[in-house]
Protein backbone atom coordinates (compact mmCIF):
# COMPACT_ATOMS: atom_id res chain seq x y z
CA UNK A 1 0.00 0.00 0.00
CA UNK A 2 1.23 3.81 0.11
CA UNK A 3 3.16 4.63 2.48
CA UNK A 4 2.89 8.25 2.28
CA UNK A 5 1.62 10.17 5.53
CA UNK A 6 -0.20 13.57 5.37
CA UNK A 7 2.22 15.89 7.32
CA UNK A 8 1.73 17.45 10.43
CA UNK A 9 0.24 20.85 11.22
CA UNK A 10 3.00 21.86 12.53
CA UNK A 11 5.73 20.66 9.65
CA UNK A 12 3.05 21.96 7.19
CA UNK A 13 3.56 25.84 8.32
CA UNK A 14 6.84 25.22 8.89
CA UNK A 15 7.15 23.65 5.21
CA UNK A 16 5.18 26.66 3.80
CA UNK A 17 6.73 29.63 5.79
CA UNK A 18 10.07 28.51 4.67
CA UNK A 19 8.55 28.73 1.31
CA UNK A 20 6.79 31.72 1.38
CA UNK A 21 10.24 33.83 2.70
CA UNK A 22 12.13 32.10 0.12
CA UNK A 23 10.02 33.25 -2.65
CA UNK A 24 9.72 36.51 -1.10
CA UNK A 25 13.46 37.14 -1.82
CA UNK A 26 12.53 37.38 -5.60
CA UNK A 27 9.83 39.56 -4.39
CA UNK A 28 11.28 42.16 -3.10
CA UNK A 29 14.10 42.38 -5.43
CA UNK A 30 12.18 42.62 -8.45
CA UNK A 31 10.09 45.37 -6.41
CA UNK A 32 13.36 47.37 -5.10
CA UNK A 33 14.47 47.59 -8.81
CA UNK A 34 11.27 48.28 -10.18
CA UNK A 35 11.40 51.49 -6.95
CA UNK A 36 14.89 52.26 -8.34
CA UNK A 37 13.93 52.78 -11.74
CA UNK A 38 10.94 54.86 -10.77
CA UNK A 39 12.88 57.06 -8.78
CA UNK A 40 15.57 57.06 -11.73
CA UNK A 41 12.88 58.27 -13.61
CA UNK A 42 11.37 60.82 -10.87
CA UNK A 43 14.82 62.54 -10.46
CA UNK A 44 15.77 63.04 -13.96
CA UNK A 45 12.69 64.29 -14.96
CA UNK A 46 12.41 66.85 -12.66
CA UNK A 47 13.28 70.43 -13.73
CA UNK A 48 15.29 71.34 -11.13
CA UNK A 49 18.37 68.94 -11.37
CA UNK A 50 18.72 68.33 -7.30
CA UNK A 51 20.68 65.27 -7.93
CA UNK A 52 22.75 64.23 -10.95
CA UNK A 53 23.02 61.14 -12.45
CA UNK A 54 26.44 60.30 -11.02
CA UNK A 55 25.05 60.80 -7.99
CA UNK A 56 22.05 58.64 -7.67
CA UNK A 57 23.58 56.04 -9.97
CA UNK A 58 26.23 55.90 -6.86
CA UNK A 59 23.42 55.88 -4.42
CA UNK A 60 21.30 53.25 -6.28
CA UNK A 61 24.07 51.02 -6.94
CA UNK A 62 24.13 49.18 -3.49
CA UNK A 63 20.61 48.90 -3.58
CA UNK A 64 20.78 47.11 -7.35
CA UNK A 65 23.65 44.88 -6.34
CA UNK A 66 21.84 43.59 -3.17
CA UNK A 67 18.66 42.80 -5.60
CA UNK A 68 20.74 41.17 -8.52
CA UNK A 69 22.12 39.04 -6.02
CA UNK A 70 19.04 37.65 -3.97
CA UNK A 71 17.94 37.49 -7.60
CA UNK A 72 20.85 35.51 -8.48
CA UNK A 73 20.33 33.07 -5.44
CA UNK A 74 16.77 32.41 -6.34
CA UNK A 75 17.76 31.25 -9.62
CA UNK A 76 20.83 29.26 -8.68
CA UNK A 77 19.75 27.39 -5.77
CA UNK A 78 16.79 25.11 -4.60
CA UNK A 79 14.24 26.40 -2.39
CA UNK A 80 14.74 23.28 0.01
CA UNK A 81 18.83 24.42 -0.07
CA UNK A 82 17.80 27.82 0.90
CA UNK A 83 18.51 28.21 5.10
CA UNK A 84 15.82 31.08 6.57
CA UNK A 85 19.13 32.62 8.19
CA UNK A 86 20.20 33.37 4.37
CA UNK A 87 16.98 34.57 3.76
CA UNK A 88 17.15 37.22 6.85
CA UNK A 89 21.12 37.83 6.38
CA UNK A 90 19.79 38.73 2.49
CA UNK A 91 16.84 41.05 3.73
CA UNK A 92 18.77 42.78 6.17
CA UNK A 93 21.42 43.64 3.58
CA UNK A 94 18.72 44.65 0.75
CA UNK A 95 17.22 47.33 3.92
CA UNK A 96 20.74 48.17 5.08
CA UNK A 97 21.72 49.53 0.75
CA UNK A 98 18.17 50.86 1.18
CA UNK A 99 19.20 52.97 4.22
CA UNK A 100 22.03 54.45 2.67
CA UNK A 101 20.27 55.41 -0.40
CA UNK A 102 17.66 57.05 1.94
CA UNK A 103 19.93 58.73 4.02
CA UNK A 104 22.16 59.82 0.86
CA UNK A 105 19.24 60.40 -1.01
CA UNK A 106 17.90 63.19 1.86
CA UNK A 107 21.14 64.40 2.38
CA UNK A 108 21.86 65.95 -1.11
CA UNK A 109 18.50 67.11 -1.51
CA UNK A 110 17.96 68.81 1.37
CA UNK A 111 21.57 70.36 0.80
CA UNK A 112 19.84 72.36 -1.94
CA UNK A 113 19.17 75.65 -0.43
CA UNK A 114 16.72 76.72 -3.41
CA UNK A 115 14.68 73.98 -2.75
CA UNK A 116 11.76 73.46 -0.57
CA UNK A 117 12.40 71.02 2.26
CA UNK A 118 8.95 69.91 1.59
CA UNK A 119 10.31 68.17 -1.27
CA UNK A 120 13.14 66.29 0.66
CA UNK A 121 10.95 65.05 2.94
CA UNK A 122 8.14 63.88 0.83
CA UNK A 123 10.42 61.80 -1.50
CA UNK A 124 12.38 60.15 1.67
CA UNK A 125 8.78 59.17 3.20
CA UNK A 126 7.71 57.85 -0.09
CA UNK A 127 9.86 55.47 -0.17
CA UNK A 128 9.97 55.09 3.62
CA UNK A 129 6.43 53.93 3.30
CA UNK A 130 6.63 51.83 0.18
CA UNK A 131 9.41 49.96 1.97
CA UNK A 132 7.51 49.38 4.77
CA UNK A 133 4.69 47.82 3.02
CA UNK A 134 7.11 45.77 1.09
CA UNK A 135 8.82 44.38 3.71
CA UNK A 136 5.94 44.02 5.73
CA UNK A 137 4.03 41.66 3.19
CA UNK A 138 7.29 39.65 2.35
CA UNK A 139 7.99 38.74 5.76
CA UNK A 140 4.74 38.09 7.28
CA UNK A 141 4.98 34.93 8.50
CA UNK A 142 7.46 35.65 10.97
CA UNK A 143 6.77 38.97 13.05
CA UNK A 144 10.38 39.24 14.62
CA UNK A 145 11.96 39.40 11.34
CA UNK A 146 9.13 41.79 9.70
CA UNK A 147 9.77 43.89 13.34
CA UNK A 148 13.59 43.54 12.09
CA UNK A 149 12.97 44.93 8.67
CA UNK A 150 10.64 47.72 8.99
CA UNK A 151 11.58 49.06 12.32
CA UNK A 152 14.25 50.81 11.24
CA UNK A 153 12.86 52.05 8.29
CA UNK A 154 10.23 53.61 9.88
CA UNK A 155 12.75 55.32 12.49
CA UNK A 156 14.03 56.99 9.66
CA UNK A 157 11.09 58.17 8.48
CA UNK A 158 10.30 59.56 11.96
CA UNK A 159 13.95 61.26 12.24
CA UNK A 160 13.76 62.46 8.75
CA UNK A 161 9.88 64.21 9.64
CA UNK A 162 11.54 65.75 12.84
CA UNK A 163 14.30 67.00 11.33
CA UNK A 164 12.27 68.44 8.84
CA UNK A 165 9.43 69.74 10.60
CA UNK A 166 10.35 69.86 13.96
CA UNK A 167 7.01 72.06 14.87
CA UNK A 168 4.83 68.99 14.85
CA UNK A 169 6.53 66.14 16.50
CA UNK A 170 3.22 65.01 17.29
CA UNK A 171 2.45 64.60 14.16
CA UNK A 172 5.69 62.02 13.33
CA UNK A 173 5.01 59.97 16.15
CA UNK A 174 1.67 59.72 15.95
CA UNK A 175 2.39 58.40 12.40
CA UNK A 176 4.33 56.00 13.36
CA UNK A 177 2.59 54.58 15.67
CA UNK A 178 -0.82 54.36 13.80
CA UNK A 179 1.69 52.60 11.15
CA UNK A 180 2.92 50.10 13.29
CA UNK A 181 -0.71 49.42 14.47
CA UNK A 182 -1.96 48.61 11.03
CA UNK A 183 0.80 46.25 10.33
CA UNK A 184 0.91 44.82 13.23
CA UNK A 185 -3.04 43.77 13.28
CA UNK A 186 -2.82 43.36 9.33
CA UNK A 187 0.03 40.64 10.48
CA UNK A 188 -2.17 39.11 12.30
CA UNK A 189 -5.27 38.66 10.07
CA UNK A 190 -2.82 37.61 7.66
CA UNK A 191 -1.24 34.94 9.58
CA UNK A 192 -4.97 33.76 10.57
CA UNK A 193 -5.33 32.88 6.77
CA UNK A 194 -2.27 31.79 6.26
CA UNK A 195 -2.89 29.05 8.90
CA UNK A 196 -6.47 28.39 7.99
CA UNK A 197 -4.97 27.90 4.39
CA UNK A 198 -2.77 25.13 5.67
CA UNK A 199 -4.84 23.48 7.25
CA UNK A 200 -7.82 23.23 5.01
CA UNK A 201 -5.01 21.83 2.54
CA UNK A 202 -4.23 19.06 5.22
CA UNK A 203 -7.31 18.26 5.42
CA UNK A 204 -7.78 17.96 1.92
CA UNK A 205 -4.37 15.65 1.85
CA UNK A 206 -5.42 13.10 4.53
CA UNK A 207 -9.36 13.12 2.85
CA UNK A 208 -7.73 12.25 -0.46
CA UNK A 209 -5.68 9.91 1.50
CA UNK A 210 -8.56 8.27 3.10
CA UNK A 211 -10.30 7.79 -0.42
CA UNK A 212 -7.63 6.33 -1.79
CA UNK A 213 -6.96 3.78 0.91
CA UNK A 214 -10.34 2.80 0.58
CA UNK A 215 -10.46 2.37 -3.20
CA UNK A 216 -8.15 -0.14 -2.96
CA UNK A 217 -8.45 -1.57 0.36
CA UNK A 218 -11.14 -4.24 1.30
CA UNK A 219 -13.42 -3.14 4.26
CA UNK A 220 -13.76 -6.78 6.06
CA UNK A 221 -10.07 -7.84 5.84
CA UNK A 222 -8.05 -4.55 5.54
CA UNK A 223 -6.06 -6.08 2.96
CA UNK A 224 -5.64 -5.21 -0.57
CA UNK A 225 -8.82 -5.24 -2.54
CA UNK A 226 -9.41 -6.78 -6.43
CA UNK A 227 -8.53 -3.33 -7.96
CA UNK A 228 -5.34 -3.11 -6.12
CA UNK A 229 -4.37 -6.77 -6.96
CA UNK A 230 -4.91 -6.23 -10.78
CA UNK A 231 -2.75 -3.00 -10.42
CA UNK A 232 0.17 -4.67 -8.48
CA UNK A 233 -0.10 -8.02 -10.67
CA UNK A 234 0.38 -5.96 -14.01
CA UNK A 235 3.08 -3.83 -12.63
CA UNK A 236 4.96 -7.11 -10.73
CA UNK A 237 4.71 -8.74 -13.91
CA UNK A 238 6.31 -5.84 -16.35
CA UNK A 239 8.77 -6.00 -13.37
CA UNK A 240 9.68 -9.27 -13.54
CA UNK A 241 9.59 -9.40 -17.44
CA UNK A 242 12.84 -6.34 -17.48
CA UNK A 243 14.45 -7.16 -14.91
CA UNK A 244 14.25 -11.45 -15.89
CA UNK A 245 13.27 -12.16 -11.85
CA UNK A 246 10.82 -14.82 -11.41
CA UNK A 247 7.41 -14.03 -9.83
CA UNK A 248 4.66 -16.46 -8.51
CA UNK A 249 1.23 -16.13 -7.03
CA UNK A 250 -1.12 -18.68 -4.80
CA UNK A 251 -4.90 -18.50 -4.95
CA UNK A 252 -6.31 -19.19 -1.72
CA UNK A 253 -9.97 -20.72 -1.28
CA UNK A 254 -11.62 -21.23 2.20
CA UNK A 255 -13.00 -25.07 2.02
CA UNK A 256 -16.69 -25.50 2.29
CA UNK A 257 -17.02 -22.02 3.78
CA UNK A 258 -21.16 -21.78 2.39
CA UNK A 259 -21.50 -24.46 5.45
CA UNK A 260 -19.93 -22.34 7.77
CA UNK A 261 -22.20 -19.42 7.00
CA UNK A 262 -25.04 -21.64 7.08
CA UNK A 263 -24.82 -23.51 10.15
CA UNK A 264 -22.61 -20.73 12.38
CA UNK A 265 -24.09 -17.17 10.83
CA UNK A 266 -22.44 -15.17 8.59
CA UNK A 267 -21.23 -13.18 11.11
CA UNK A 268 -18.98 -16.05 12.21
CA UNK A 269 -18.10 -16.22 8.19
CA UNK A 270 -17.16 -13.03 8.61
CA UNK A 271 -14.86 -13.31 11.40
CA UNK A 272 -13.14 -16.29 10.11
CA UNK A 273 -12.31 -14.56 6.89
CA UNK A 274 -10.91 -11.46 9.14
CA UNK A 275 -8.48 -14.32 10.53
CA UNK A 276 -7.49 -15.52 7.58
CA UNK A 277 -6.83 -12.11 6.22
CA UNK A 278 -4.65 -11.35 9.17
CA UNK A 279 -2.82 -14.51 8.92
CA UNK A 280 -2.41 -14.41 5.36
CA UNK A 281 -0.98 -10.49 5.70
CA UNK A 282 1.52 -11.84 8.43
CA UNK A 283 2.97 -14.82 6.20
CA UNK A 284 3.19 -12.45 3.08
CA UNK A 285 6.14 -10.21 4.93
CA UNK A 286 8.40 -9.28 2.21
CA UNK A 287 8.23 -5.78 1.40
CA UNK A 288 7.10 -6.54 -2.24
CA UNK A 289 4.41 -9.46 -0.88
CA UNK A 290 0.99 -9.15 -1.46
CA UNK A 291 -1.86 -10.65 0.53
CA UNK A 292 -5.35 -9.22 -1.45
CA UNK A 293 -8.81 -9.87 -0.43
CA UNK A 294 -9.49 -11.73 -4.47
CA UNK A 295 -13.14 -12.60 -3.93
CA UNK A 296 -15.98 -13.44 -1.58
CA UNK A 297 -13.88 -16.01 0.13
CA UNK A 298 -11.01 -16.01 -1.95
CA UNK A 299 -7.68 -14.89 -1.21
CA UNK A 300 -4.57 -14.70 -3.12
CA UNK A 301 -0.63 -13.88 -2.04
CA UNK A 302 1.51 -12.09 -4.31
CA UNK A 303 5.40 -13.08 -4.30
CA UNK A 304 7.32 -10.99 -6.62
CA UNK A 305 11.03 -12.21 -6.96
CA UNK A 306 10.04 -15.91 -5.71
CA UNK A 307 9.89 -18.94 -7.81
CA UNK A 308 7.68 -22.21 -7.20
CA UNK A 309 9.69 -23.25 -4.56
CA UNK A 310 9.63 -20.53 -2.37
CA UNK A 311 5.63 -20.32 -3.43
CA UNK A 312 5.45 -23.74 -2.23
CA UNK A 313 7.04 -23.35 1.03
CA UNK A 314 4.84 -20.32 1.58
CA UNK A 315 1.85 -22.64 1.14
CA UNK A 316 2.78 -24.79 3.49
CA UNK A 317 3.28 -22.09 6.28
CA UNK A 318 -0.16 -21.46 5.28
CA UNK A 319 -1.60 -24.38 5.38
CA UNK A 320 0.16 -24.91 8.59
CA UNK A 321 -0.65 -21.72 10.70
CA UNK A 322 -4.01 -22.95 10.10
CA UNK A 323 -3.62 -25.88 11.52
CA UNK A 324 -2.31 -23.83 14.72
CA UNK A 325 -4.99 -21.01 14.68
CA UNK A 326 -8.05 -23.92 14.97
CA UNK A 327 -11.03 -22.03 13.55
CA UNK A 328 -13.99 -24.02 14.35
CA UNK A 329 -16.08 -25.66 11.09
CA UNK A 330 -17.92 -28.10 12.41
CA UNK A 331 -19.73 -29.18 8.95
CA UNK A 332 -16.21 -29.35 6.99
CA UNK A 333 -15.53 -32.96 5.77
CA UNK A 334 -12.15 -32.18 5.75
CA UNK A 335 -11.15 -31.60 9.43
CA UNK A 336 -13.04 -30.07 12.64
CA UNK A 337 -10.50 -26.49 11.53
CA UNK A 338 -11.18 -23.93 8.90
CA UNK A 339 -9.08 -25.02 5.83
CA UNK A 340 -7.91 -23.94 2.68
CA UNK A 341 -7.16 -25.01 -0.93
CA UNK A 342 -4.73 -23.02 -2.92
CA UNK A 343 -3.54 -23.22 -6.56
CA UNK A 344 0.60 -22.22 -6.55
CA UNK A 345 1.45 -21.11 -10.12
CA UNK A 346 5.07 -19.55 -11.39
CA UNK A 347 4.31 -16.70 -13.86
CA UNK A 348 6.94 -17.39 -17.09
CA UNK A 349 8.82 -14.93 -19.46
CA UNK A 350 6.41 -13.68 -22.11
CA UNK A 351 3.16 -14.17 -20.41
CA UNK A 352 0.45 -12.11 -19.40
CA UNK A 353 -1.77 -11.46 -15.89
CA UNK A 354 -4.79 -13.37 -17.49
CA UNK A 355 -2.21 -16.37 -17.97
CA UNK A 356 -1.19 -16.68 -14.39
CA UNK A 357 -4.37 -15.72 -12.99
CA UNK A 358 -5.65 -18.93 -14.64
CA UNK A 359 -2.79 -21.08 -14.26
CA UNK A 360 -3.57 -20.43 -10.50
CA UNK A 361 -6.93 -20.85 -10.53
CA UNK A 362 -6.63 -24.42 -12.44
CA UNK A 363 -4.24 -25.48 -10.03
CA UNK A 364 -6.71 -24.49 -6.80
CA UNK A 365 -9.22 -26.29 -8.94
CA UNK A 366 -7.33 -28.94 -8.65
CA UNK A 367 -6.51 -28.79 -5.12
CA UNK A 368 -9.95 -28.78 -4.37
CA UNK A 369 -10.89 -31.93 -6.90
CA UNK A 370 -7.86 -33.93 -4.78
CA UNK A 371 -9.65 -33.52 -1.68
CA UNK A 372 -9.17 -29.83 -0.61
CA UNK A 373 -6.87 -28.80 2.56
CA UNK A 374 -4.19 -28.93 0.26
CA UNK A 375 -1.97 -27.42 -2.71
CA UNK A 376 -1.18 -27.71 -6.14
CA UNK A 377 1.61 -26.19 -7.78
CA UNK A 378 2.69 -25.45 -11.47
CA UNK A 379 4.14 -23.11 -13.92
CA UNK A 380 1.93 -20.97 -16.27
CA UNK A 381 1.10 -21.43 -19.47
CA UNK A 382 -0.02 -19.23 -22.36
CA UNK A 383 -4.01 -18.75 -22.57
CA UNK A 384 -3.68 -21.12 -26.10
CA UNK A 385 -1.41 -23.69 -24.75
CA UNK A 386 -2.94 -26.43 -22.44
CA UNK A 387 -2.18 -24.87 -19.03
CA UNK A 388 0.03 -25.86 -16.43
P1 LIG B 1 -15.55 -24.97 -1.64
O1 LIG B 1 -14.88 -25.82 -0.63
O2 LIG B 1 -15.85 -25.74 -2.90
O3 LIG B 1 -14.82 -23.72 -1.93
O4 LIG B 1 -16.96 -24.61 -1.05
P2 LIG B 1 -17.43 -23.19 -0.52
O5 LIG B 1 -18.66 -23.39 0.25
O6 LIG B 1 -16.33 -22.52 0.17
O7 LIG B 1 -17.66 -22.42 -1.88
P3 LIG B 1 -18.89 -21.67 -2.44
O8 LIG B 1 -18.37 -20.88 -3.61
O9 LIG B 1 -20.03 -22.61 -2.72
O10 LIG B 1 -19.32 -20.66 -1.31
C1 LIG B 1 -18.61 -19.50 -0.99
C2 LIG B 1 -19.41 -18.80 0.07
O11 LIG B 1 -18.71 -17.71 0.61
C3 LIG B 1 -20.72 -18.25 -0.47
C4 LIG B 1 -20.84 -16.90 0.15
O12 LIG B 1 -22.05 -16.74 0.86
C5 LIG B 1 -19.69 -16.83 1.12
N1 LIG B 1 -19.15 -15.49 1.21
C6 LIG B 1 -18.61 -14.74 0.23
N2 LIG B 1 -18.22 -13.54 0.71
C7 LIG B 1 -18.51 -13.54 2.04
C8 LIG B 1 -18.34 -12.58 3.09
O13 LIG B 1 -17.82 -11.48 2.91
N3 LIG B 1 -18.75 -12.90 4.32
C9 LIG B 1 -19.32 -14.12 4.58
N4 LIG B 1 -19.71 -14.40 5.81
N5 LIG B 1 -19.51 -15.04 3.60
C10 LIG B 1 -19.12 -14.76 2.36
MG1 LIG C 1 -14.82 -19.77 -3.77
MG1 LIG D 1 -14.61 -22.02 -0.90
Amino acid sequence: MNNYMPKSFDEAVIEETHQYLTQSIKWVALLSMFLLTAIFFAVMLQKTHIITVQQLITLELPVLCASLFGLAGVIYKQPQKRSLGLVCCYILVLEAAWIIFIIGQFYLTTSYEVLSEYNALNSAETIVDILVFTFAISLFPKRRWLLISILPLMMIGLIIRLIEIPETPIFAVTKFICLLVIIISGQNVLIEWFKKAILSDIEKQQLLQQFKQMALLDGLTNLSNRRHFDDVMLKEVKAAERDSTPLSLILIDVDFFKRLNDSEGHQVGDECLKIIGELLHSIASRPRDLACRYGGEEFAIILPDTALEGAVYIADKIKLALRQVKIPHPDSDVSPYITVSQGVCQWQPGLEVGDVTRGADLLLYQAKSSGRDGYCSGKAKAHDAEQV
